[in-house]
Formats: C-alpha cells, structure tokens, sequence
C-alpha cells in the first residue's frame, strides 16, 4: 500500500514555549517527521518564540539535539535535517512584555496560513493572544492553538474562553486534546459510519456494557505538586476519557465536517447523568517495593486528598443508550500502560446449543489505542474436531501495523497530526468551547461531591489494577474488568 501525503501550502507557525519540554519532545520533532514525509513545502516558516536569549542558530542547535533525542534512527537524515533546520528562526518574547514582538510582527507574512502554538503555562494564554492583536500581528484567518488544561473547572474554562474570544473567533482557536489525534481514535469513527455491519447494533439492544481504560505505569514524580491541584478526574477523565466516551456514543454526524461532528459529542456530554456517590471509586498509589514512592511523598502533600486513580460507571441519559453504562478507569502506576475502548455485547436471545458446551462468551469489539493501535473483535465458533458441537472464543484480530504493512507501521504521532489539521484549517479533531464548558459543568459536581463528603482515596498498591473497591464497581452488576495488560 503505498502512503498518501498531500503536501499543504506553505505556512508561518510560531510556536510560543518553543524552548520547553513539550515543544522539544512533541511538536518540533512532530514537525520534523512531516517535513521527512514531504508535507511541508520549502518557504514555510517555523519560528520559536520564549523568553530565553537565544539566537536562531542557538534555536537550531537546540532542535537538532531534539530531533537526536525523540525521532528514529530511520527518519534521521543529514539532509532532510538541514532542509528543516533551514525553515526555523527564532525571536525571543515575553508574553506579558512588551520587547520583541516588533521583531515578531516582521517575520510573520500576513499573506500566508498563519498558525500559533501556545505551548506555555494556561495563564498566559490572554496575554498573548492580547499582544498578538495589539501588535497587529494577528490577521482574521491566523490560528491559534492552545494546549490543556482548559481551565480547572467551568467558571476557569469559561473566563478562558471569554479571554480568547475577545480577540480570536471560535472558527479560528484550536484548543488540543491529542488522544484526538491518535489513528485509532480517528478509526472508531470510520468502524462506526464507514460499515453497515456496527451501526445497527450500537444501541442499548445489542450492547450490554463499554469498558475505558488508560492505564500508565508511570507515577506523578517530577510533577506531583502539579498533579495534586489537579487529580485524575481534571487531568485525565474531563478531558481525553470524554471524548472517546463521545466518539462511541454519538449519534451520526450528517457529514464529517467540525461542526457537525462537535455538535454530536456535544449532545452526548449534556446527556450525561450525575455520577452517583457509589459509582465513584477514586485510589491512590502506595509504594510495594524500596525503590518506589508513595503518591503522597511524590505529591510532596502528606495529607493529600487527590486521587492517582479514578473509577466511575457512567450513564447516558437517552434513547440509545438507555440501560448501557459506560465504565471509566484512569490511574497511575498501574499493572500495564495501556489505553482501550471495549464494547461488550449482549448474548443471543435464545440458544440452539447445549449450555455446558457453549460454553458462552459474548462478542467483545476491543478498540486498542496503545500499545499497538488497532482492533479485536472476539466472536464465538466452533472448537475445531470431532466429538459433538462445542464453541470457543477467537479473536478476529487486527493490528494496523500488520494490517497495513509500511503504511501501518508509520502512523503519525498525534501531534503531527493534529498541527497538520491546523495548518488544514480542520477544527475536526479540536474540541469546540461548549463542548470544553459542557465537559466541566459535568465534572465539576462530580468533584464537588467528594469534596463535600470529605472522601478519601483508597489506597491501592504499585503495580496493581488499581484499589479493590473499583472491582466491586462491576462485580456488584455482575460483570468484569478486562485485565490491564499491554
Ligand atoms: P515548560 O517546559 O515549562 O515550558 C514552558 C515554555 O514557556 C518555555 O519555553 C518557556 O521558555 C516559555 N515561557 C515561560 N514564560 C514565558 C513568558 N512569560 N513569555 C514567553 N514564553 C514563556 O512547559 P511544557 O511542559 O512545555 O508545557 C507547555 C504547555 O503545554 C502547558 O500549558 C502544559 O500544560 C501543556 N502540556 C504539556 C505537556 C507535556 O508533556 N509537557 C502535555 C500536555 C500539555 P522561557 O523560560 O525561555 O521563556
């Protein structure tokens, strides 16, 4: 199968925290990798901006130790590198003052796709997009990109909002979440609406429950007192576990157009229940060996209340999905760092075969998002040899890797993609205002609650599956977490 990259016209980005730790690990090897795929034409620019006194070849330096650190060993080629290093330059700004933006103004051509990464910390995304304008340097067609967290509650998000929209429409902010950008995510749409074999039974007829899980291995380390303002629920479950939770529910978009697609997820997230005090299970890790720490000694917060782990049974409130919850998991130091989607479905209505040779299990469609990205579907058939009509169950297995040769296993980064979708001018895969407001004024009770009942985290061991509690969330309706493994 040969790959398909359609080249864009040229562009400026500028991407504003150029020097800091995102924008070296993620977007500037990201831009690299589209630069080695032939996507971004000679006479684009790509300009850092941040406060350090760097010159451009100090910028470049600094990319080309990036580009060594985060791209494989195959895509790193002399000359591509010098092609791309060639497209960077670089201007040192400080968002809230007023030096170097002059010098800004005069590299940025009003006359190309303008884009601008906010890489930097939420508070000073007004300032920027303030000076942006004050300098003129911002036309009505220029981009804007910003990154999470969007806002630590509604009132947040909504003062946020209210601040980019005083000088930017909505038409023109791309506010990120890159589980958006992951293949597989994109894929769950084309499953959806690109068969006819799913959609009909993607109902609360034929399905009886759906699993989420983003487990990671690592712990908050290095960012605990960070973490510990925020917790699983802000950090994790408002924003990414939400929006895959949409993608499934949502009804289908007349066309795959931004508006159309945000307004579907939209509706899913205002028909979102009140998660009851019982559907709630929220952890914290505790050390298992020496060489490991608890949340609250990485938090620096000894009598901290914020969960690593989070477990919620989900209801959506209406016709389609009436009776189906979605379970929702999310924590750190977990068993295995892995990230999936399953879909359970009913049994059959009526059995033609005997129950101690059925031995039955129902059709699960797993939806993989990492570790290798791809699909599983697990139907029931007939054991293999003589002796009578006994059924197991086999995956119908598909990793996009093997599925797609070359193709498969060169599937762009998130980041990539999503920059790319910027410069596109495609908001599909960004998450619209409302629906960012929508999100929060459904967790913030949630949170509330807890706060109010004075809850703690359960306490729950390094390595494991998270506390106990969130096994009872599912044995108690007489079903079961699928294993965390990678
Ligand atoms: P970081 O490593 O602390 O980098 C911050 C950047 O902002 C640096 O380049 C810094 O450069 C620049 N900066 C700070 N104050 C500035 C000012 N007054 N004017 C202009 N530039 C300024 O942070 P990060 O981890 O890259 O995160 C950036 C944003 O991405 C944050 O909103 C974060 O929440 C979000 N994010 C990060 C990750 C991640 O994996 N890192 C993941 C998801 C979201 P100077 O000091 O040179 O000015």
């Amino acid at each position: 199968m040969v790959s398909r990259v359609i080249p864009v016209e040229p562009f400026d980005l500028v991407i504003f925290g150029a020097t800091g730790d995102l924008a070296n690990r993620k977007i500037l090897p990201g831009l690299y990798r589209r630069f080695f795929a032939g996507q971004i034409p000679e006479g684009s620019r790509i300009i850092g901006a941040a406060r350090s006194e760097l010159d451009p070849e100090g910028f470049r330096a600094q990319v080309r130790a990036a580009i060594a650190e985060h791209v494989g060993a195959a895509k790193r080629d002399a000359d591509q590198i010098a092609g791309f290093l060639a497209l960077l330059d670089y201007v040192a700004v400080d968002a809230q003052g007023e030096g170097g933006w002059e010098a800004l103004k005069a590299l940025v051509r009003p006359d190309r796709v303008n884009a601008f990464y906010f890489s930097v910390a939420p508070a000073l995304f007004g300032p920027l997009a303030e000076r942006l304008h004050a300098h003129g340097i911002a036309t009505p067609a220029a981009r804007i990109v910003v990154e999470k967290p969007f806002g630590r509650d509604l009132a947040t998000a909504r003062a946020l909002n209210a601040t980019l929209a005083a000088h930017f429409d909505e038409h023109q902010i791309y506010r990120i979440d890159h589980y958006l950008g992951k293949e597989t995510v994109q894929n769950l749409m084309a499953v959806r609406f690109a068969n006819i074999l799913f959609e009909p039974l993607w109902n609360a007829q034929y399905i009886d429950h759906v699993q989420i899980t983003v487990a990671e291995t690592v712990g908050v380390g290095g960012r605990g007192s960070y973490y510990d303002k925020s917790g699983a629920m802000r950090d994790m479950v408002q924003n990414h576990l939400m929006q895959l939770l949409c993608l499934i529910a949502m009804e289908p978009p007349y066309h795959f157009d931004p508006d159309a697609v945000r307004d579907e997820k939209l509706k899913v997230i205002r028909a979102l229940q009140p998660v009851r005090p019982e559907d709630i299970v929220r952890g914290q890790y505790i050390a298992r060996g020496t060489a490991e720490t608890d949340y609250v000694r990485d938090a620096e917060n000894p009598a901290s209340k914020t969960e690593s782990y989070i477990a919620l049974r989900v209801h959506v409130a209406n016709w389609r999905w009436q009776g189906t919850p979605f379970y929702l998991r999310t924590g750190k130091r977990l068993r295995a760092r892995t990230s999936e989607i399953a879909i359970t479905f009913k049994q059959p209505p009526h059995s033609i075969f005997d129950d101690e040779e059925a031995n039955w299990r129902e059709n699960v469609l797993v939806i993989r998002l990492q570790p290798n990205e791809g699909m599983n579907l697990k139907v029931m058939i007939k054991e293999p040899g003589p002796g009578g009509m006994r059924l197991v169950q086999v995956p119908l297995d598909m990793s996009f890797a093997e599925a797609l040769g070359e193709e498969g296993t060169d599937i762009p980064d998130a980041y990539e993609r999503l920059i790319m979708d910027v410069i596109r001018g495609n908001q599909t895969l960004f998450m619209r205002g409302d629906e960012v407001e929508a999100a929060w004024a459904w967790t913030d009770p949630v949170i509330a609650g807890w706060e109010a009942r004075g809850d703690k985290p359960k306490p729950y061991d390094s390595g494991s599956s998270g506390p106990d509690d969130a096994l009872m969330l599912m044995h108690r309706d007489g079903r079961r977490w699928r294993e965390i493994r990678e």
